[in-house]
């Protein structure tokens, strides 16, 4: 999962707006910045993205001067992540474009997490060998599988031969952090064959792996796949299996499963990016669709890159709607957030932020989850178990 693209919690019930500041979150944002340029899309893909590369640099320069207008209200930040859409398919020379304008416009940490996702097929050596150069230091490989068949039928462009290219050559070119993407639950694919995709991953012992169960927007063709050739998803209890069976392979393997699709093989190989956004503490997106929350209000782009580009010529922010976030609406955001990490949340900071006593208020509730095994309470922290957070997003509805 990207924060600061197009999948933040619009989902989340939010109960009557009214004002309320909560007290000032001392972590640093993250930079989030979406490329929306794809050569093709694949079947389940619901981000924003378009087909055609010519508006590139005109884009490239957009998101330049697209940070002008954040440079004093989001001062610096201590990571950055290139999302997509495939950044991979801009030119070293405009990744380069791109990040000098950050470091230009913003106060970035010399310690920062940067990231950039590529994806396998389009990604020679040379190419990672010059993100190495440009500062990028860790890659998110969007391999999905390393089955044939499977990609095939996922519609991506790449084979699993070129997966594997992928992967020795980011490492080839000295890269140490590394994440890979894979996809579970596809038609036809069992836990044996998922089991083999999984083992290939670590044969390669990424510092991070994200494991996401497939789920299918209405508006995907692959939706629509499923549809007409009546093909089923895995059932409860198969997606269970499929969960924990990666659970228990990951955790086997001395990774530590932190997040409901996300493991890393230390607590200092997590995504630094993708916890500011489970820990509910601010970030910057820019570039068409990208999502912001700066603790208080959150705003998106508007997803049409020829809108985008016209609006910041015509020096406006491109942003197609903003909401101010209610007390509650945070409160239960966080809490959305926080159930979906083994760490839980911090009962009170908790209260301190959102002024809520999640004990005393739910102690019922919170007792019942206990007794099904669903949470547990430890050290003044409220945290899912696994079977919790198998069904993480519910969770929150206590
Ligand atoms: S490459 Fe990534 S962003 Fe582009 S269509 Fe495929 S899944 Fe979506």
């Amino acid at each position: 999962m990207r924060f600061g693209g197009s999948e933040d919690p619009h989902y989340v019930f939010y109960p009557h707006n009214f004002i309320w500041h909560i007290p000032v979150n001392t972590d640093r944002p993250g930079l989030y910045i979406h490329v929306p340029f794809c050569l093709s899309k694949c079947g389940y893909c619901s981000f924003y993205s378009v087909s055609s590369t010519h508006l590139i640099p005109e884009f490239v320069q957009a998101v330049v001067n697209e940070m002008v207008f954040y440079k004093e209200t989001f001062p610096s930040f201590d990571t950055i992540y290139l999302g997509g859409g495939t950044p991979s398919l801009l030119s070293v020379s405009q990744i380069d474009d791109i990040l000098k304008a950050v470091h230009n416009n913003f106060n970035i940490d010399q310690h920062s997490e940067i990231t950039m996702e590529v994806n396998p097929g389009d990604v020679s050596l040379e190419y990672y060998q010059q993100l190495r150069k440009l500062g990028i230091n860790r890659l998110n490989i969007g391999i999905q599988s390393f089955d044939d068949a499977i990609l095939k039928f996922l519609g991506r462009r790449h084979t699993a031969r070129e997966a594997t290219a992928a992967i020795d050559h980011a490492r080839k070119a000295g890269f140490k952090n590394i994440g890979i993407d894979l996809i579970y639950g596809v038609f036809g694919q069992d836990i044996k064959r998922w089991a083999k995709t999984l083992q290939k991953a670590l044969s390669f012992a990424p510092e991070h792996l994200s494991c996401y169960q497939l789920s299918l927007d209405k508006q995907t063709s692959l939706f629509k796949r499923y549809q007409q050739d009546s093909l089923p998803m895995p059932s409860e209890d198969q997606a269970l299996d499929f969960f924990k069976t990666t659970s228990r392979t990951l955790t086997q393997a001395d990774y530590i499963h932190y997040e409901v699709s996300n493991s890393a093989r230390s607590d200092s190989l997590k995504s630094r990016h993708n916890m500011k956004y489970w820990r509910h503490v601010p970030y910057l997106g820019m570039g068409p669709a990208a999502h912001s929350f700066d603790g208080e209000n959150r705003w998106w782009n508007t997803a049409d890159v020829e809108a985008y580009l016209k609006t910041i010529d015509e020096g406006k922010k491109p942003v197609e709607k903003s909401e101010n976030l209610t007390k509650e609406q945070l409160a239960l955001e966080a809490l959305f957030l926080g159930m979906r990490t083994k760490d839980g949340i911090d009962l009170e900071q908790y209260k301190t932020r959102y002024g809520s006593d999640l004990l005393m208020e739910k102690r019922q509730t919170i007792n019942e989850l206990i007794k099904n095994e669903l949470v547990g309470l430890k050290d003044g922290r409220l945290y899912p178990t696994l079977a919790g957070m198998a069904v993480a997003d519910s969770l929150a509805l206590i």
